[in-house]
């Protein structure tokens, strides 16, 4: 029987804003846990760490492979899995596509072209037996951006269970994970955001057990000295900002790091080819938000999703993809 209590702490890490939130008797030493757990996944997976596993992946590029930690070789795997998935949408090889778009300007065509040469997810070569991984190429790089705090969320509820807990939840920046249901066995009720309108909700969403992660331009556009808002997430495909037409994805998955390059991958693909890919993954369900705030959800979340007023849903239905 769990007792009621309730522990909660916010900190920053992983570049973002992080909230953990138990319950039950066994709550705040899990929480002293999860906050140490997360420090040290991020000291794994940083790219900007210079002693972490991925920096050490990328100062190698081009020269053999590196041993890696378990949890970064996994991260890998999932992410590798999802860009194949995705026919690329989602591709942890962005990394110089991502450096040069976040100098700064509006880098010319033989830049973007460059670096985007460098780019593809084949290049990213893993080797299970050894636990190694290593890119072909002087100048390749990896970005975990797209995953690594859904990785990291997996790995902490996993600790919550490993420490009693059945009953809590962490958002790492918006990418949410719930362990079990609340303490009153009721869902927990998770906000998609409105794309435009900080601090207002195009819906909410009701789960038990599952993962919420959203991506789209809002808290994480930049904004170019001409002025211009860009997404920070690149299509791989151009080597551009992405501009599939589509605001915001929301992914509903049992794992936190498969709806977090998921919901980057579909933000990439738009709504019409993420349909596809979603259906790579049994189990998922997505909410789109296109540019005139229309929102589109799958079939599996139409008794879950709770519009916010003044938002129209649409079921999506296979034909009228
Ligand atoms: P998210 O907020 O999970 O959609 O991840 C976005 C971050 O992932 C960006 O800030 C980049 O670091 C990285 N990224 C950008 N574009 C892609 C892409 N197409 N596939 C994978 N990761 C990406
Ligand atoms: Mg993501």
């Amino acid at each position: 029987m769990q007792t009621t209590g309730k522990a909660q702490v916010a900190c920053l890490g992983m570049s973002t804003l992080i909230s953990y939130t138990a319950y039950g008797g066994r709550a705040e030493k899990a929480l002293a846990a999860a906050r140490q757990e997360t420090r040290r996944l991020e000291g794994l997976l940083s790219r900007f760490l210079p002693g972490s596993d991925v920096a050490k992946l990328n100062r190698a590029a081009g020269q053999g492979s590196v041993r890696l930690s378990r949890e970064a070789f996994e991260a890998l795997e999932i992410g590798q899995e999802c860009a194949r998935s995705t026919d690329g949408c989602f591709d942890m090889t962005v990394g110089p596509l991502v450096r040069l778009w976040n100098e700064g300007g509006a880098p010319s065509r033989q830049a973007i072209d460059a670096a985007r040469e460098l780019t593809g997810f084949s290049a990213l070569r893993l080797q299970r037996r050894g636990r190694a991984a290593g890119l072909d190429r002087a100048g390749q790089s990896v970005d975990l951006g797209g995953v690594g705090k859904g990785y990291a969320a997996d790995r902490i509820v996993e600790l919550f269970q490993k420490h009693g807990v059945t009953s809590a939840f962490t958002d790492f920046g918006g990418n949410v994970a719930a362990l079990g249901a609340k303490p009153d066995g009721s869902p927990w009720r998770i906000g998609v955001r409105h794309p435009l309108r900080e601090g207002s909700l195009a819906g909410v969403l009701s789960v038990v057990n599952r993962s919420v992660v959203t991506s789209g331009d809002d808290q994480r556009a930049v904004t170019g000295p001409d002025g211009a808002r860009r997404s920070h997430i690149i299509d791989p495909r151009t080597g551009m900002p992405v501009s599939s037409g589509v605001l915001s994805v929301t992914v509903v998955a049992g794992s936190s790091a498969i709806a977090d390059a998921l919901a980057t991958a579909l933000f990439v693909s738009g709504m019409r080819e993420g349909m596809r890919y979603l259906a790579r993954y049994p189990g998922t369900q997505a909410v789109f938000i296109d540019r005139d705030l229309s929102v589109f959800i799958t079939g599996g979340l139409a008794q879950c999703f709770q519009a916010a007023e003044g938002f129209q849903t649409t079921v999506i239905q296979e034909e009228n993809v």
